[in-house]
């Protein structure tokens, strides 16, 4: 199942009333409001690219929804479905996305009509190579201008060639790199980007399990991710990368939802060794001691704590929301559920963890990655060892007072300095813990009952105070 042709439609349909609904509670005018809202520019191009000999005219779009910070920033997504108000809704939600969780960035996304699963390598870095430079001919890409990133159906190696196709058109530009993120490390990516989406979602989870207050009527075995079940739909980059980080911390994975099907162990299923089994069969199926499902939807409808829908928009909608048994929806994709599932699944008393809030450790992570591009230096060079020095003197100075030794591994642990992946994910980690409190404070002091009203909210705010300082020009 992929999206239908009206799903498009209905998803940008539901951003909007997730926005109306959380504008209701805003201080700010209408205008400025309006303002928020409107999608600030679109770019639709077709273009011909040689496939085996035949020409074939590609559509690709890229939607900046938000110039009130620049650059803006949203990923490129490589599926037959892609439409203009898919582009937009997920352009959208990267603008309250990013000021959710405090990325200086407005929100953008593209879009390229193609099948990445049956395209060869050579025409998709064709179509990537040729879908760059009409951005780069419109001035819509750069470091300071827009800065894509991998979405659904792309990943590392279609951002390498983004990159070096600006770099040749841009020759000797210094920041070149920071004109798209999510690249190999090889290519001025940064550690720990790949899996950053999929682990800011596992924090989200995990801040949300902590919140006493809000789950104090849910009944859930303590408030850790210990031997929680988990489903999870779509193993690509976020669901594979969400599980595996809950799997870790104590988690059971026991369904998985997959195009081709889905697979249920109500023991658990080894995310690793599904996924392995799954990049060696071409299917997720017959996977060992798992029961299969032909329809992998019914997976979403099965007895569970955590449902984390990660593959597409729409797949929660009023057909099935009213079956849903899990106790907290975590939204690793973008728009999976939609307005009225949302009021069916809240009346349910099921708390929805909202993409806008826990996806955004991609987007995050990406803002971390353009930060070392502009700088050219890796995270850590300079301050590793300086760091390491300082906490060998305290120990020193500890050992020597208090006259005892401390063993060989215990002085390594403790003078360990930070380097790029211990700084990555410790960026991501407090971002995502500080993002989660700043809604719940919304939450509380204006009465909104529900996460994903005080997640957009928080976002309008802070983007309005933004409009108000920048004032109307001319
Ligand atoms: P991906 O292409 O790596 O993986 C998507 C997975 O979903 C694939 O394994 C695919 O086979 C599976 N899938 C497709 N249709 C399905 C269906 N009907 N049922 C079950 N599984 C299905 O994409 P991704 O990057 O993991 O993105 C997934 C979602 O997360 C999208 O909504 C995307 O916008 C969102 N997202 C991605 C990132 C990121 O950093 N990649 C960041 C934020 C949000």
């Amino acid at each position: 199942m992929e999206n239908e042709p009206n799903e498009g439609k209905k998803f940008l349909e539901s951003v909007h009333q997730f926005f109306d609904h959380a504008a209701s509670f805003s201080r700010l005018s209408p205008g400025i409001l309006a303002q928020i809202k409107a999608p600030n520019s679109v770019y639709k191009v077709s273009f011909p690219v040689e496939i085996e000999g035949k020409i074939e005219v590609i559509e690709g779009i890229r939607v900046q929804h938000s110039h009130h910070k620049l650059p803006s920033k949203g990923g490129i997504r490589y599926s037959m479905q892609v439409d203009e108000d898919e582009v937009k809704a997920l352009a959208t939600l990267m603008t309250f996305k990013c000021a959710v969780v405090d990325v200086p960035f407005g929100g953008a996304k593209g879009g390229v009509k193609i099948n990445p699963r049956t395209s060869s390598v050579k025409t998709l870095e064709s179509v990537t190579r040729r879908y760059a430079t009409e951005l780069i001919k419109k001035n819509l890409i750069g470091p300071g201008i827009d800065v894509p990133a991998p979405d659904y159906g792309t990943g590392s190696r279609e951002m390498a060639w983004i990159a070096d196709t600006y770099q040749t058109f841009k020759y000797g530009e210094t920041s070149a790199l920071g004109c798209v993120t999510g690249k190999p490390v090889g290519q001025g990516g940064i550690r720990g980007r790949a899996e950053a989406t999929g682990l800011g979602i596992y924090y989200g989870i995990r801040e949300t399990l902590a919140d006493t207050e809000l789950l104090k009527d849910k009944k859930f075995n303590g408030q850790s991710m210990q031997g929680k079940r988990i489903i999870v739909q779509g193993l690509g980059n976020v669901g594979y990368h969400a599980a595996s980080f809950c799997q870790q911390d104590g988690a059971v994975i026991v369904g998985i939802a997959e195009r081709e099907g889905g697979i249920f162990n109500a023991n658990g299923i080894d995310v690793q060794d599904a996924f392995k089994h799954r990049s060696e069969n071409g299917s997720i199926l017959n996977f060992k001691d798992c029961k299969n499902y032909d329809n992998s939807t019914d997976l979403l409808e099965m007895e569970c704590d955590i449902l984390i829908p990660a593959a597409l928009e729409n797949v929660i909608h009023s057909g099935n929301a009213g079956n849903i048994k899990a106790k907290i929806v975590a939204e690793g994709a973008n728009g999976p559920v939609t307005r009225e599932a949302e009021e069916i699944l809240l009346r349910k008393g099921i708390i929805i963890i909202p993409d806008l809030y826990l996806n955004a450790g991609g987007v995050t992570v990406s803002y971390f990655e353009w930060l070392k591009n502009l700088s050219n230096v890796r995270f850590g060079r300079m301050g590793k060892r300086a760091e390491e020095a300082s906490y060998l003197r305290l120990v020193n100075a500890i050992e020597s007072s208090s006259g005892k030794s401390l063993t060989a591994g215990e002085r390594a642990f403790l003078t360990q300095g930070a380097d790029e992946i211990g700084l990555v994910r410790s960026g991501l980690e407090d971002t995502m813990i500080n993002a989660y409190h700043e809604i719940r404070e919304v939450m509380l002091q204006k009465t909104i009952p529900d996460l994903r009203t005080a997640a957009f909210l928080t976002a309008i705010e802070k983007i309005g105070v933004s409009y108000e300082s920048l004032g109307i020009f001319p």
